[in-house]
C-alpha cells in the first residue's frame, strides 16, 4: 500500500513537473488539444522583489552533517573517498558505481540534479547520458566549460528503473551532498528539475512557482529550473530554460563580482 502511495505521488509529481500545476486540477474536458500539446506552464507571474538575493528562505528538512569521519573531509576528493563505499540505504547494494559529482572543486557555480540514471551508474559520473549532453549544450550556451562548473545529485547511487528517490535514500545521502555544498561553496547552485529543488530546499511549491526566484539554501542563492531529461521530453521548455539560465548567468556573475569586491 505504502509503495502504491509512493508510486502514485510520484507520477503525480511528474506531471506536475512536465505540464504544471493546473493539469491536475483541470477538468478534463478544458483539455484542449493546445494544452495537452504542452504549452509551457504559465510561470509565477509576481514580480521579482527589489533585493535580488536571497528573497526568500524556505524551511528545509535538513538532517544535521553527523559526527562521521567524513563530516571531518577537508576537500571534495577527500569526501569521496570518505564515501565512496556507502550502503546507508539500499541503492548502495544495487548501484554499480557510487556518482560523486564531477568538476571543478571551487566552482561558482554548483548544478543540482535528481539522481543517476543508467549511464551515470555504468560511468561513475553525473550527466553523462543523453540528459548530460543537453546539459552541456545549456552550459556552453550561456559561457560555461562543463569542467568549470560542479555537477552533482541528491542521490549519489541509481534508485532501480530511474524512480524518484524515496525518503530513507534522501535522509541518508544529502547530508553528503551538503557538505559538498560546504566544501565547494560555489556563489549559485541551479537545481535542475522539481525533485532537486524541493529536497535541497526542503520546499514543497510547484516548479512553476519556484521558476524565476531567487531562493537560498542556507544563505547560497539557489536558482530552479526544467530539468534537461524534462526537455527532451517536451522542447517546448526549451525556451523558458533558455530564460532561467540567462538569469541565472547574470545572477552568477553579480554575485562573483560582490564577491570578488569584497575580498
Ligand atoms: N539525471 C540526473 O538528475 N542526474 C544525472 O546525473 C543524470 C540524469
Amino acid at each position: 500500500m505504502e509503495r502504491l502511495l509512493s508510486d502514485i505521488t510520484h507520477i503525480l509529481a511528474r506531471e506536475r513537473e512536465l505540464f504544471g500545476e493546473d493539469v491536475l486540477s483541470e477538468p478534463r474536458a478544458s483539455m484542449s488539444p493546445s494544452r495537452t500539446s504542452a504549452t509551457p506552464p504559465e510561470r509565477h507571474t509576481e514580480p521579482p522583489p527589489a533585493e535580488d538575493l536571497v528573497l526568500f528562505s524556505v524551511p528545509a528538512a535538513r538532517p544535521p552533517i553527523v559526527a562521521e569521519p567524513w563530516a571531518d573531509a577537508d576537500s571534495v576528493a577527500s569526501l569521496n573517498d570518505l564515501i565512496c563505499t556507502c550502503v546507508k540505504c539500499p541503492l548502495g547494494q544495487t548501484r554499480t558505481k557510487f556518482v560523486f559529482g564531477v568538476g571543478n572543486p571551487k566552482a561558482t557555480l554548483m548544478i543540482v540534479g535528481e539522481a543517476p540514471g543508467a549511464d551515470e551508474d555504468a560511468q561513475g559520473e553525473p550527466f553523462v547520458g543523453r540528459a548530460g549532453q543537453l546539459l552541456n549544450k545549456i552550459l556552453e550556451a550561456i559561457g560555461f566549460r562543463r569542467d568549470a562548473v560542479y555537477i552533482c545529485n541528491i542521490l549519489k547511487c541509481r534508485p532501480p528503473n530511474n524512480r524518484k528517490p524515496q525518503l530513507e535514500e534522501v535522509e541518508r545521502c544529502l547530508p553528503y551532498l551538503r557538505k559538498q555544498i560546504q566544501l565547494v561553496q560555489p556563489a549559485l547552485i541551479l537545481c535542475l528539475g522539481l525533485t532537486a529543488a524541493e529536497n535541497l530546499l526542503g520546499t514543497t511549491e510547484s516548479l512553476g512557482r519556484l521558476r524565476g526566484r531567487t531562493l537560498s539554501y542556507e544563505g547560497t542563492p539557489v536558482m530552479v529550473t526544467y530539468h534537461p531529461a524534462a526537455l527532451l521530453r517536451n522542447p517546448n521548455w526549451k525556451r523558458p530554460t533558455w530564460e532561467d539560465v540567462q538569469a541565472a548567468r547574470a545572477l552568477h556573475d553579480e554575485l562573483v563580482r560582490k564577491r570578488g569586491a569584497n575580498g
